[in-house]
């Protein structure tokens, strides 16, 4: 049992110490040129909603006049725009003034992107990962292009994370060590990590008939499994919208129970805080973990996160008149992620085969997890930190340079594959309710590290 006190004395000192080791703001001038259009955009609701529809619209454009002409359409629905705005349009009145504004318009859309995405296809992906691994930070890529919805495109899904799981493997080979990277008390992790989606693996994934969409993926999944196994690579399944989540997630347990996968491979799944069911999801991973999991040779690796798919699942509760499966306010979102980090590491320390991860660019979550781990007896290696890349680069850094095990996020695709991925991250940068925003708003650390929703009793004083 840990006292709340000393684990909120814990949480400040660490907190305070990954702060002090962040990186200062970028100096880069392109990146405080995005910085200034996500300001633009978190102070306008309206500026934020045309900026969705022109990114959106971006990979359909076949020249830059198209390009501008969107702009500017998206633009002039505006009733008040800002000053720069004002500019942009003004340049939309003649036919050179918009080549130059497509150009401009292009240019800081694919640099967003390329803020996000790490390459066009795995190949180009090796460079970063390399460099990544040297500073002491392992990766996990993601091949992006979500819901299939032919059996052609499910199949090149699959041949590509196949490619992609030999090219990372192969290239890993000839990665210098990194101790604190390749094992934990559990046992080895491989170098080589892929995240998949299953939407991606299946045409089939519908809500209203379940079992179709798991069979139809579960071939597809196996065979990465199979290659994963093979050559000693980590294969984690993402989770998506809730629509998929219960498929997603019988077919995960399903197939890492049966026979031939109980050698391995080491593979995960997500657990989502934002929805209320969760502390029930998480039962029934760790009842498989202690039942079914139990004979498997590697553990599970359960990535927690708060979920991507916060506005979806308002938006589709709202048509239905359903009640929303999520949390809305956001610091309960936050106190649930708080509760099951602890249920997991009480978990981890009975000895149930599962590793923690905990994806989160969030201080006082990420401290949280640190400080509780420490304080119920696990080691900080036990701990795998996860970030997004151009979401988390600073804590990245940050956890890193303290000697900790982090994971970068880097998805790999081109810009018409990216765009669901990209705004959803411009969503997550831009929302009012974010860590990040919050962070960049100039917010005090020791405010940023409160307890979700509110002033603690004060921290116990610290021992002589
Ligand atoms: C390595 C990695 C892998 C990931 N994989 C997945 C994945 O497979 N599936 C997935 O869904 N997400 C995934 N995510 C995304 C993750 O869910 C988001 O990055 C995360 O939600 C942002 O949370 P935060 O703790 O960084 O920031 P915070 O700013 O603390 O939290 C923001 C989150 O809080 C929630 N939220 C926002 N407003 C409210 C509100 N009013 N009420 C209640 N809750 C609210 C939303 O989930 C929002 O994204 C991954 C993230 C990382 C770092």
């Amino acid at each position: 049992m840990v006292d709340e006190r000393v684990l909120q004395r814990e949480i400040l000192a660490v907190g305070r110490a990954l702060a002090a080791a962040m990186p200062a703001p970028a100096r880069h001038p392109l990146k405080a040129l995005d910085d200034k259009a996500m300001d633009l955009a978190s102070s306008d609701r309206e500026l934020k909603a045309a900026l969705f529809r022109f990114i959106d619209v971006v990979p359909a454009c076949r020249s830059l006049d198209d390009l501008a002409r969107h702009l500017t359409g998206f633009l002039g629905e505006l009733n008040t725009p800002p000053p720069p705005v004002s500019a942009a349009m003004r340049m939309g009145n003649t036919r050179a003034g918009r080549t130059a504004l497509g150009k401009a318009a292009a240019f800081g859309v694919r640099h967003m992107a390329h803020r996000f995405i790490v390459g066009e296809d795995p190949r180009d992906a090796l460079p970063v990962l390399r460099e990544l691994w040297k500073g002491g930070v392992a990766s996990s890529v993601d091949l992006l292009g979500e819901a299939t919805v032919t059996q052609r495109e499910a199949e090149h899904y699959a041949g590509r994370c196949s490619d992609a799981l030999e090219a990372i493997v192969a290239a890993s080979r000839a990665w210098p060590s990194r101790p604190q990277l390749e094992r934990d008390a559990a046992g080895p992790l491989p170098r080589a990590n892929l995240s998949v989606k299953v939407s991606a693996l299946t045409p089939l994934l519908r809500a209203d008939a379940p079992e179709r969409g798991k069979r139809d993926a579960a071939e597809r999944l196996r065979g990465l499994l199979r290659q994963a196994r093979e050559l000693d690579a980590h294969l984690h399944i993402d989770m998506e919208s809730l629509d998929s989540r219960d498929a997603v997630l019988e077919l995960v347990l399903e197939l890492l129970a049966e026979e031939e996968f109980r050698p391995g491979p080491s593979a995960g799944m997500v657990l989502q805080a934002y929805l209320r069911d969760s502390p029930e999801t998480l039962d029934a991973v760790v009842d498989w973990a202690r039942g079914a999991g139990a004979a498997r040779e590697r553990p599970l690796t359960v990535r927690l996160v708060k979920g991507a798919y916060w506005d979806h699942e308002i938006v589709e509760a709202a048509q239905h008149g359903w009640t929303a499966p999520v949390f809305e306010v956001k610091a309960d979102c936050d106190r649930n992620y708080e509760a099951l980090t602890r249920r997991l590491f009480d978990a981890r320390h009975e000895g149930t085969g599962v590793r923690v991860a905990i994806a989160s660019h969030n201080l006082r979550s990420v401290s949280h997890a640190i400080a509780y781990n420490r304080l119920s007896g696990g080691a900080d290696l036990d701990i795998e930190l996860q970030v997004l890349r151009g979401l988390g680069d600073p804590l990245q850094v940050a956890i890193a340079a303290q000697g900790l095990h982090v994971r970068t996020y880097c998805p790999v695709g081109d810009l018409v594959a990216g765009m669901a991925y990209l705004v959803r991250r411009l969503l997550e940068n831009t929302s009012n309710d974010s860590f990040l925003h919050e962070q960049a708003r100039g917010v005090p650390v020791d405010e940023l590290l409160e307890p979700p929703g509110g002033t603690p009793e004060a921290p116990a004083p610290a021992p002589a």
